[in-house]
């Protein structure tokens, strides 16, 4: 059995469509246009290619992008500052501080820094408490992406086994959050869970975030099982999941590629969750 491709790239194109709709709508509303702050610490060139795709999707659904770029040695205080500064500037409504940071810059602090109302990544400990809370807020972009594909697919989660292997506070534990908000049965696996393939042979929906490359093979995978890969690792040969996805998509009813597959959602959930941020600015400001 062929395991179905789940097209990340076109639910995120779906996704993008709507947010420009939705976009030209509130400009048309309000009179002003959301904007979108990055920072970005360094020159990293992963994180350059990505924070530059995030700039030009934002113009492209009609939302004004503003960036920041300081050089690697910036001293904490001063990324606080401006972290702070934009926490207060009223042409920004969302803030995207580009992790990981460089070694001497504590991201934990600069999380905290940010406006919980820009905090369009979801990161800072408000969303997370109004997340575990079970309180509507700015949800991180990878889970709220995850949920998305789920949907489109049509995937039933209600009383659904779901197994998620990581417990980051940017992915594992607010996917987990999520999938038992739609009512799953949620298990979280981590690095010293005892039988993990076995663990996860139990899922109807097996969410991998884990950062190994193709950790988990077909005695991972339930037949028919749905599996969302959301590991990005950088090989010699170019980018692999955390799930072996020619071994997984035999057992799998549906699969994410990698490329493909989470990644694109994730932007596309940053766009939406900017626009939601402005939303809530206008009507409570
Ligand atoms: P992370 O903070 O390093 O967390 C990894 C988690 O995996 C930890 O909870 C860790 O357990 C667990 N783990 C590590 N080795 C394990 C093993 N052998 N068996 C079981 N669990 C193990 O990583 P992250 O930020 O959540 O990211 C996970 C992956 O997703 C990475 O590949 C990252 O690049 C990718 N990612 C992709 C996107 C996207 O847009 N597609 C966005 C974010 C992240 P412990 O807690 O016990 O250490």
């Amino acid at each position: 059995m062929a395991a179905r491709v789940i097209d990340g790239k076109a639910v995120a194109a779906a996704v993008r469509e709507r947010v420009k709709v939705d976009v030209a709508a509130y400009k048309e509303e309000t009179g002003r246009t959301p904007g979108l702050a990055t920072v970005l610490v360094g020159d990293d060139p992963a994180s350059e290619i990505y924070v530059s795709n995030k700039r030009r999707t934002t113009e492209e659904v009609g939302m004004r992008s503003i960036h920041h770029g300081p050089e690697a040695s910036i001293r904490e205080e001063e990324l606080l500052d401006l972290v702070r500064e934009l926490g207060e500037d009223d042409d920004v409504d969302g803030i995207l501080v580009q992790l990981p940071l460089p070694a001497h810059l504590d991201s934990d602090a600069v999380v905290q820094a940010l406006n919980p109302e820009k905090d369009v990544d979801g990161l800072t400990p408000y969303n997370a408490g109004l997340l575990a809370h079970g309180t509507p807020g700015l949800v991180p972009c990878t889970p709220a992406g995850v949920m998305e594909l789920l949907a489109h697919e049509g995937v039933e989660l209600e009383g659904a086994e779901a197994v998620v292997v990581g417990r980051s506070k940017l992915v594992g534990v607010p996917v987990a959050r999520l999938l038992l908000q739609a009512n799953a049965t949620v298990t979280i696996c981590h690095s010293r869970t005892r039988d993990l393939d076995e663990t996860c042979r139990r899922a109807d929906v097996l969410i991998a975030a884990v950062g190994v490359p193709r950790l988990l093979g077909a005695e991972a995978v339930k037949p028919g099982a749905v599996v969302i890969d959301v590991g990005m690792n950088r090989l010699e040969d170019g980018l692999a999941g955390d799930v072996d996805y020619d071994a997984a998509a035999e057992v799998a009813a549906a699969i994410t590629p990698v490329p493909g597959g989470v990644g694109p959602m994730t932007i596309a959930m940053l766009l939406s969750n900017t626009l939601q941020a402005a939303r809530i600015r206008t009507t409570s400001g």
